[in-house]
């Protein structure tokens, strides 16, 4: 389980954030831009309340992007050493996804679900009993006590 706080930051340790909630979900996603923005095969993601988190150190750089979905997506990442940190979307402001690479204890956060796994490489095996959504998630059971964070 994830204990808060929990801090994170960039490879170079210039832009760092303080989160003072626990996640809602922790999940795997397989979808391209994830891909990308993370080099890597999946990023691994919590979402948490917008409002738990801050910057404690530095200022990132934002950049835009529209989604496949038409969701507008905001990445704050280093723009020193290039590390994406936490995603934004436009349609969900009331969350904000931390790319879990990033904390200073990612063994603290424990996935049981793997979304857009359309595009996962072929060779990534997800375990056994874990939730797996073809596209995005279905977050409604996650967030069976407030649903308005999904709505707005
Ligand atoms: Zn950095
Ligand atoms: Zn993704």
């Amino acid at each position: 389980m994830v204990e808060i706080p929990c801090e994170g930051g960039c490879s170079c340790g210039r832009v760092r954030y303080r989160c003072s909630a626990r996640p809602f979900v922790e999940y795997t996603c397989h979808c391209r831009a994830c891909q990308r923005v993370t080099s890597s095969a999946f990023a691994t993601c919590m979402q948490v309340p917008a409002e738990a988190l801050s910057w404690s150190s530095g200022t990132p750089r934002d950049w835009l992007r529209t989604a496949d979905s038409g969701n507008r997506i905001t990445t704050s990442a280093c723009a020193d050493c290039g590390s994406a940190l936490v995603v934004a979307n436009a349609a969900r402001p009331r969350l904000r996804t931390i790319y879990v690479g990033t904390l200073d204890r990612p063994k603290e956060v424990e996935v049981d679900a793997h979304i857009f796994v359309s595009r996962k490489l072929p060779w990534v095996v997800l375990p056994e009993g874990h939730r797996v959504f073809s596209e995005a998630g279905d977050w409604r059971g996650d967030y069976a006590h407030d649903p308005t964070r999904l709505e707005r």
